[in-house]
């Protein structure tokens, strides 16, 4: 099982060591326009190797993408200075007009997994060029709000005293400022979230509710300003989308995707709960969001269905 990784930065390189160390795949392959960078990531992860599983790690051109079940794209620029977001956004949708088909060239087969940002626009634009090569958009995923759900579930978690992976929580819409927290739909052992405190006399009030919204919302940017960047969460987030894909898993992820029609807003990529596994994207899950939730997700549709028609 190969999975090749283009751009080998901090999010690649981190990609590639949850790889290693969850023990998925048999060969991984890392492309980036800094060879150098990505010789030294490939060679330092690979020296984990006796430490975790008997993974192949290496750097390569597009030529050594040949074979890869899923290629993970994480390529992207940074933030000129006076830069705005859209004009940040046109340079990295050149850049992936470039990647898509020297990716699909050596590996027509392969399930694209889209991490660079803004995830969302990324994703829609992904389908756009892959769809010329006829590829179907049920095999191009964008990590959309994978991580946003983790950090939703791991603040529950923590709040609650209870393993985050009993939480059952979901954030959708936007991988960005208007992301929703479905707090009607959140369970803890199968059990929705106001009985469970009430069972075990717990008092999450509206409080502490606001403050777990305003740290997930914040993460990314308290992250930044702490250390430049956020790598660890999102590098786990794809290793395990990359893990349901390779295992034909069938899990319920919080990935983006186009979809038809979000309450009335036509033809937008943005995250769901959806069914995932070999084939890539196998169903959309709507669960039942309250009124205020669906208000919040129509507005993160039409931002970024706005966002969208401008490139367009
Ligand atoms: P980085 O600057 O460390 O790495 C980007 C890499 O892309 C660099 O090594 C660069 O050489 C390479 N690159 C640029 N153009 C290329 C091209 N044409 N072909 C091949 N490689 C190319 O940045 P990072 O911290 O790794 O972040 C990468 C992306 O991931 C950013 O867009 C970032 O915003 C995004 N990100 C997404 C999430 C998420 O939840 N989806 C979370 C964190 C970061």
């Amino acid at each position: 099982m190969k999975i090749g990784i283009v751009g080998s930065g901090l999010v690649g390189a981190t990609t590639a060591y949850a790889l290693m160390m969850r023990g998925v795949g048999r060969e991984i392959v890392l492309v980036d326009l800094d060879e150098k960078r990505s010789r030294a990531e490939a060679d330092d992860i690979l020296h984990a190797a006796p430490f975790a599983h008997a993974i192949d790690v290496k750097s390569g051109g597009y030529q050594d993408l040949t074979n890869c079940q899923v290629v993970v794209i994480s390529a992207g620029v940074s933030q000129r200075p006076g830069e705005s977001r859209l004009q940040l956004l046109e340079r990295n949708a050149q850049v992936f007009r470039s990647i898509i088909p020297n990716i699909l060239n050596y590996a027509p087969d392969a399930i694209l997994l889209v991490a660079t940002n803004p995830v969302d626009v990324m994703t829609h634009l992904t389908v756009s060029y892959a769809s010329q090569h006829g590829v179907p958009s049920s095999r191009i995923i964008g990590s959309g709000t994978t991580l946003d759900t983790a950090r939703f579930r791991s603040l529950l978690g923590r709040s609650l005293g209870v393993d985050s992976q009993h939480v059952h929580a979901y954030v959708i819409g936007e991988h960005g400022d208007s992301e929703v927290l479905t707090w009607s739909l959140v369970s803890i052992g199968g059990i929705p979230l106001e009985e469970y405190c009430r069972l075990q006399n717990l008092n999450v009030c509206a409080e502490d509710k606001i403050i777990i919204e305003d740290q997930v919302r914040t993460a990314a940017y308290h992250i930044i300003e702490g250390k430049g960047a956020t790598y660890y969460g999102i590098g786990s987030a794809i290793a395990r989308i990359v893990e349901v894909i390779l295992r034909d898993q069938r899990s319920i992820l919080t990935i983006c995707t186009p979809s038809e029609n979000i309450l009335g807003i036509p033809k937008v990529t943005l995250s769901l709960p959806r069914l995932v596994g070999g084939d890539g994207v196998l169903a959309t899950l709507h669960p039942p969001i309250n009124d205020d939730e669906q208000a919040s997700l129509r507005h993160s549709a039409k931002l970024l269905s706005e966002v969208i028609s401008h490139l367009e």
